[in-house]
């Protein structure tokens, strides 16, 4: 096969069979000699939840990982946040003419490698090249099963005296986006990963989250913002509490960012009854990438949808969700 995408690899003939055999098929281990049909059939349970995620990031691979892996956990961590388990994924691969066919197989290989490490089967998928510059964007579907009877997580869920956790340090991917971006050098590390051990465990030891959200575009504030307004309560967090690498607390002095409104793709954000928050740190921090989990804050009643942060100096701060266009193809 060419090692560059051709408008031919988009003609439904011969060399979109060679491209799907040569970077799909061996990524994604589909057997050849099975039939290729409209549509997989595939084993469900007594409720499905549904999602889709489309992925435009730039540059295709960054520190830490790349759109093909990025694809994968965007999709399987929103279905775990509404308490399903992750089953079945699709992808679609939009292709510009010039993509290196080398770069493909890499990221197809990525995806690969991290759908199994999330417990996620990419059972369908679709191509289609364009003119352009050599760029590829991903858009998925992915399908979460869901038990009967169980208490599913919700933005509406925070109640008065819940405590809030987030699972690690916040904006290492958007710290590692924008400095790859503009060629700064930078010790951050994207944190995108599949939450499904962490979810898992907490999950396994019959603790209910009341409400739990990933932490992507718009940051932490954005986040906890929605859900106070969802839950109709007051949201307090303390500055000071709020983990952040030394590396992306010096890129936020450098840029002038605040990490409670940078972009994560591997955090969440959990509410939880107090008396089960200990519990569900220590779950969360032996879970993995949840190794520096922290107690952030607490729900009050107060006036409904608001977010309060205590400043390290002790002042009280009122937050908003992002204002403006934050940085523009982080995922
Ligand atoms: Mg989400």
């Amino acid at each position: 096969m060419t090692d560059k995408i051709l408008m031919v690899h988009g003609s439904g003939g011969e060399a979109t069979g060679e491209l799907i055999r040569e970077v799909f098929g061996r990524a994604f281990g589909y057997d050849p000699s099975a039939p290729l049909e409209d549509a997989a059939v595939v084993e469900g349970a007594a409720g499905l939840a549904v999602t889709t995620d489309s992925f435009v990031v730039t540059p295709l691979i960054f520190a830490g990982g790349d759109i093909g892996r990025l694809s994968v956990c965007g999709t399987v961590n929103d279905l775990l946040m509404r308490g399903a388990r992750p089953a079945y994924l699709t992808a679609g691969f939009i292709l510009e003419e010039g993509l290196s066919v080398e770069v493909l197989s890499q990221v197809a290989a990525s995806m690969a490698e991290t759908a199994r490490e999330a417990g996620i089967r990419i059972v369908t998928g679709d191509t289609k090249v364009v003119e352009g510059r050599g760029g590829l964007y991903i858009n998925t579907a992915g399908i979460g099963l869901i038990d009967a009877g169980e208490a599913l997580p919700s933005a509406a869920g925070a109640r008065e005296g819940d405590v809030i956790i987030v699972s690690g340090t916040l904006g290492d991917h958007h710290a590692a986006i924008l400095g790859e971006r503009l060629g700064i050098r930078t010790a951050s590390r994207s944190d995108n990963a599949p939450l499904t051990d962490m979810v898992g465990r907490l999950k396994a030891a019959g603790i209910a989250c009341h409400a739990l959200r990933d932490i992507t575009r718009g940051g932490l504030a954005t986040v906890l913002k929605e859900l106070a307004e969802a839950s109709a309560k007051t949201f307090v967090i303390r500055e000071e509490a709020v983990p952040v690498t030394p590396a992306v607390r010096d890129f936020c002095g450098l840029m002038g960012l605040d990490p409670l409104y940078m972009g994560n793709e591997g955090k969440l954000a959990a509410v939880v009854a107090a008396e089960e928050a200990d519990r569900a740190l220590a779950l969360i921090r032996a879970s993995r990438y949840g190794q520096d989990a922290a107690i952030i804050g607490e729900v009050r009643g107060g006036e409904p949808g608001t977010l309060l942060l205590t400043t390290a100096i002790g002042g009280l701060r009122r937050l908003d969700i992002l204002q403006g266009e934050g940085l523009p193809r982080i995922c």
